[in-house]
């Protein structure tokens, strides 16, 4: 299933950036999801839950940040509204898509235990 991958490559990132911080618990990951990356959002959630068991993810929560698709005139750079003609009016180009297709990772939350006692 494609979700797996994309959880799979995820963690490894994960793992990445857990790497600095080796008594911190990983508690939350932020990954930003744009809407014509080709992902279901529930089976991305669902196969991290699945997949993070034995892995630096194994008790964090995934925070899935949905992005929408974002397209500009690649000329002259105006944005271009949704469900709008995918042409500049002005340059009579096409749009260029700008944000939208993405997988990120944005952000890593890291329980460092005795650092961190008052925090939440
Ligand atoms: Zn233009």
């Amino acid at each position: 299933m494609h979700e797996y991958s994309i959880v799979s490559a995820l963690v490894d990132q994960v793992a990445v950036a857990a790497r600095a911080h080796p008594t911190g618990t990983v508690k939350r990951v932020h990954v930003a999801i744009g809407e014509l990356a080709g992902v279901e959002l529930e089976l991305l959630a669902t196969a991290f839950e699945t997949f993070r068991d034995h892995t630096v993810c194994a008790q964090a929560d995934l925070v899935i940040e949905p992005r929408p698709a974002c397209w500009r005139c690649p000329r002259c750079q105006v944005e271009l509204a949704r469900g709008a003609v995918l042409r500049c009016g002005a340059c009579q180009v096409p749009a260029r898509l700008v944000t939208g297709d993405e997988i990120i990772l944005q952000r890593v939350e890291l329980d460092l235990g005795d650092d961190d006692q008052g925090g939440t």
